[in-house]
């Protein structure tokens, strides 16, 4: 299948003095879906930001479809645009997607960029906002929304765009459990369409329900290890390591009960 990104000993802090990553080398190839894991201030979100060049590393070289992104790439207005509208990013903050008056411009910002006739734009944000069962919102100026409500608006801006690669930080923040449900199958459903999928996440039992390539993170900000979804998580010395899992120790009536713990956010003893 065709690579269509292609890290290579990518570094990157910020400001110069705070590293965010570390020799980063990765590749995701067209229709994949790959989990960046690691905890908080692996670099997760830095290595997102990297992928939809919005920020550009400070040493090593970074292929889109074969073409090195740089700054002079990104500011050509052609292949800029088409980075662009190839990759739809679902931050994991909503405030910062969101800028146009109400919720339905939100919807029709991506499809009128894109030179789409009126018509199919106003089609195709009315979908969208009936399949998120947001037609409640669609006249609702964004800042009377609330966190949930503008993460799901957010989600529908990219769903409206249309792109071939999805970029989701942290895909359950802000959701309540009914609508990461519907989020986690509808990113599913969107794999098997085809869309080629990049998240980032803490949480183990996504990892384990959407069986993603992995890409695990360390404190150190360097990718440890990558394998697929079972091979990550079966390897229970590794994830301790990382301090993705903890032993976890439960004192009963008839004595000690140890057990390892993880981060997964629908664990049940
Ligand atoms: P993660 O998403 O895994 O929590 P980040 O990519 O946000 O990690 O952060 C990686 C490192 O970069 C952390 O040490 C963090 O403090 C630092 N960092 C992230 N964003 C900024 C920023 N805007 N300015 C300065 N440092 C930052
Ligand atoms: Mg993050």
């Amino acid at each position: 299948m065709e690579e269509i990104i292609s890290l290579k000993n990518i570094n990157y802090s910020y400001y110069g003095k705070i590293p965010a990553l570390k020799n980063i080398n990765l590749s995701v190839k067209k229709g994949e879906m790959v989990a960046i894991i690691g905890l908080n201030g692996s670099g997760k979100s830095t290595l997102l930001h990297i992928i939809n060049a919005l920020i550009l590393p400070d040493s090593g070289e970074f292929l889109f479809s074969g073409n090195p992104v740089t700054e002079k790439s990104v500011n050509n207005k052609t292949y800029g645009l088409q980075l662009r509208q190839t990759m739809g990013f679902i931050f994991q903050n909503p405030e910062i997607q969101l800028f146009c008056p109400t919720v339905f411009d939100e919807l029709l910002f991506a499809p009128l960029q894109l030179s789409l006739p009126v018509e199919t734009a106003v089609d195709r944000a009315e979908k969208t906002l009936s399949f998120l069962d947001i037609e409640y919102l669609k006249d609702r100026p964004v800042y009377m929304l609330s966190g949930g409500e503008k993460k799901k608006v957010a989600i529908a801006s990219v769903l409206t765009m249309n792109p071939e690669i999805l970029l989701i930080d942290e895909p359950l923040s802000s959701l309540d459990p009914k609508t990461q449900t519907f989020f986690i199958d509808l990113l599913l459903e969107l794999n098997h369409a085809g869309k080629t999928l990049i998240f980032t996440t803490h949480h183990l039992d996504l990892v384990d329900h959407l069986q993603p390539r992995v890409a695990v993170l360390s404190d150190e900000h360097t990718i440890q290890k990558t394998g697929t979804a079972s091979e990550i998580l079966n390897d229970e010395e590794f994830l301790i390591s990382v301090n993705l899992i903890h032993e976890h120790v439960h004192k009963h009536e008839n004595g000690e009960h140890k057990h390892f713990h993880s981060h997964y956010v629908f664990h049940k003893h």
